[in-house]
């Protein structure tokens, strides 16, 4: 691999100085180790010899003919010069056009004598014409058989000769030039896996005889790329978890007992129980928890952070939440105020715009042990704010935190305290195992009971007044609404004023109902005066930008109206509609758009309608919009760059070498055996590109 990455392409044949320089322009690629690597994206099937006869309609695909020129003639002057060669097969005759290189090309080919032609016929006037086909005697190797790779091109280097046939043969010519290609995976793996060689799987891939060769080429590749990452974060992971010493909580005492038995407000699911004992588990092993929570909006992660927060409590320490909005941070404070209040707990509330006395006594409270839980935004972790004995912090909706953030964290004591990240985002399986690979991961996957799933529908703006009716059936059964409008920064202002006017229409409509009225520019007393008042029931109706998305929690609210829903991604959506349907009635979300949608946003708004399932809806989200895209989970970045695997449709071969790396590591934790030599010169030779993995959470 070494020499491969070291030669320069420019000794190449065929290659030379100029067009080595162009290669390294277009594409990058500087060495052999790069043409190599350079895969084409797609092939086309050259296994098939068609006839003209089975031409059809006005275009064709690509396809191949064998036949002879019956003749072949310079037509036009100067610039409109052209050589047409008239083509049959026996079955039909055709034209082939070729404006460049006339005279040589005149030269060059001979009317009887065979040839294979391959390119895309078309129709004009009645009759079939082939623009600068690839065109070989039936002898050439490459002609006529297997599949041939299509290679990302650039214009530039098409018209200086480039093809895909060309990059084909140079890959053909680096394969066959070395003797020893070195094998990068170990030999045990490649046969537990029953994979293909890298020689074998090298030249498939770019010149593949056949589907099936092509498909195990693809996934040695895949599999290869996906086994190094894994292993990477495997390594990372284990070697964290087996060096930073964390708080051993022991015990369960009296604050989680005494709420396990008299304050508990509901029976927990099978699901919540389950996660509180993993969770359990791992904070007493005395090694630091990293752990990441999922559970769709409204599972309850909340009474699950509380109970575990209050183990924290019972071995002698404090615990803080850390939620991404104030008004967020605050529901959690009152809601946990009042569950835990009557037992003793002393829980305090820091965000932005916690007044000075209020917050030199949390200071002091916090420096003397006598606070308990801090709940709060961002706030918590500024510099200023110690505490006596931080044992465990749980961060809600992870999303909102950028990594950096949760880093800081780390710096709070000497002994990093547990952590507990929750988020309603379901990741989909594959982006955990990669995004978060060296996170625990404890899952809710049950609501609780009772819940109706919320009916999701799809109306037009013509359908406006009778949704407005719907509404007003629902409020006048003392039912609340939510009506949220985009509030997306690019023209800010526009949709600001979108939302004034939407507020002022709904007061108007609905006349004998108060309506409440929040947006991100709003002063945080204001907002928390207006959340409150629709928290309340006091205001029926809330009128809102997204900043509800996070967390809200008002279950007599049953419908929701989403205005311009097609600006919204499927996770933001699922997220705003994870607000209704908190409660026992039965809820309503209505995504509002004008009629005329692209299909793919038409898409997304049909699957809204059709599923709840959070994980269905973030998977389908991966599938549309990739990886990259999946809100916030790129933060953090994938250590290395994947040149053939996709972390969106190859999940089963992301599992595969997972296991594979973990088994490996089983085996030989330090790769120290010889059989493995390998796997650490190829991680070292990854890793000179690597972040720091260790930090991430
Ligand atoms: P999320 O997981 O979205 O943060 P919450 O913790 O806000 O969900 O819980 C959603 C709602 O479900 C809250 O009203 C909460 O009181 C209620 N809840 C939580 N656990 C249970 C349970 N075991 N049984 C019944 N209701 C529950
Ligand atoms: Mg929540």
């Amino acid at each position: 691999m070494d020499r491969l990455r070291h030669t320069d392409i420019k000794f190449l044949r065929g290659i030379g100085p100029k067009r080595a320089e162009l290669l390294e322009k277009n594409l990058g690629i500087r060495t052999y180790y790069d043409m190599l690597y350079h895969f084409p994206t797609h092939y086309v099937d050259r296994t098939k010899i068609r006839t003209i006869s089975e031409f059809q309609g006005e275009e064709m695909p690509s396809v191949q003919v064998r036949g002879r020129f019956v003749s072949l003639a310079v037509q036009g002057e100067g610039a409109k010069q052209r050589l047409v060669g008239l083509f049959t097969d026996r079955t039909g005759t055709m034209e082939i056009v070729w404006f460049q290189r006339v005279r040589y090309l005149r030269e060059h080919y001979r009317t009887a004598t065979d040839y294979v032609v391959f390119g895309k016929p078309t129709r004009f006037n009645g009759k079939w014409s082939m623009v600068h086909p690839e065109i070989d005697p039936p002898s050439t190797p490459l002609a006529h058989e297997g599949f041939r790779g299509v290679y990302p091109l650039t214009e530039q280097l098409r018209n200086r000769g480039f093809s895909s046939r060309s990059f084909a043969s140079s890959a053909m010519e680096i394969i066959g030039g070395i003797r020893t290609l070195n094998e990068t995976l170990p030999e045990h793996i490649i046969q537990r896996y029953n994979l293909l060689d890298l020689r074998s799987a090298l030249y498939a891939i770019h010149s593949p005889q056949n589907m099936a060769i092509l498909d195990r080429a693809r996934l040695r590749l895949k599999f290869e790329e996906l086994f190094y990452l894994q292993l990477d974060i495997q390594r990372y992971a284990r070697r964290r978890s087996s060096s930073t010493q964390g708080f051993r909580f022991a015990r369960i005492g009296q604050f989680f007992n005494n709420f396990y038995s008299q304050f508990l407000p509901f029976p927990l699911t099978g699901a919540q129980k389950r996660v509180i004992k993993e969770i359990r588990a791992d904070m007493g092993t005395g090694r630091q928890m990293n752990r990441l929570l999922q559970g769709d909006v409204g599972s309850g992660k909340t009474l699950v952070a509380l109970l575990t927060m209050l183990i924290a409590l019972d071995n002698g320490y404090q615990a803080c939440l850390m939620a991404p909005t104030e008004i967020l941070a605050t529901q959690h404070f009152e809601t946990i105020r009042e569950m835990v209040a009557p037992m003793g707990v002393n829980v305090k509330l820091l965000t932005g715009s916690t007044r000075k006395k209020e917050r030199d006594e949390i200071d002091a409270q916090l420096m003397d042990g006598s606070l308990h839980i801090l709940i709060g935004t961002h706030a918590v972790i500024e510099d200023r704010v110690r505490f006596r004995n931080l044992g465990y912090i749980v961060i809600d909706e992870q999303h909102r935190f950028g990594v950096a953030q949760r880093a800081r964290l780390w710096t709070k004591n000497v002994i990093a305290p547990h952590v507990l990240v929750m988020t309603a985002t379901p990741i989909p399986r594959t982006l955990a195992m990669t995004v978060y690979g060296d996170l625990d991961v404890s899952v809710i996957d049950e609501l609780p009971p009772g819940r109706k799933p919320v009916q999701t529908l799809l109306r037009y703006d013509e359908n406006r007044l009778a949704t407005y009716q719907g509404i007003a059936r629902q409020l006048k059964m003392g039912r609340q609404v939510y009506i949220v409008y985009p509030l997306i920064n690019e023209n800010e202002k526009l949709d600001l004023r979108s939302l004034e006017e939407g507020y002022e229409d709904i007061c108007e409509i609905y006349r004998d109902y108060r309506v409440a009225y929040v947006h991100g520019k709003l002063k945080p007393e204001e907002k928390d005066y207006q959340m409150s008042i629709f928290a309340s029931g006091e205001a029926q109706i809330l009128v809102s930008t997204t900043v509800i998305e996070v967390g809200v929690n008002v279950p007599n609210a049953t419908t929701m109206l989403i205005e311009n829903a097609e600006r919204f991604g499927l996770s933001q959506l699922h997220q705003l509609r994870g607000r209704v349907g908190r409660g026992d009635g039965q809820s309503y979300c209505i995504l509002m758009t004008k009629r005329k949608i692209a299909k793919d946003t038409r898409k997304r708004l049909e699957l809204m309608t059709a599923t709840t399932d959070g994980f269905a809806i973030a998977e389908a989200d991966m599938q549309m919009r990739g990886p990259g895209d999946i809100e916030g989970t790129m933060q953090s970045g994938i250590p290395f760059d994947l040149h053939i695997a996709d972390l969106a449709h190859d999940g089963q071969i992301v599992q595969m070498a997972r296991d594979a790396a973990c088994d490996v590591l089983d085996a030989d934790p330090d790769l120290a055996s010889p059989a493995n030599a390998v796997l650490l010169r190829q991680l070292a030779s990854l890793n000179s590109r690597i972040k720091d993995w260790s930090k991430i959470s």
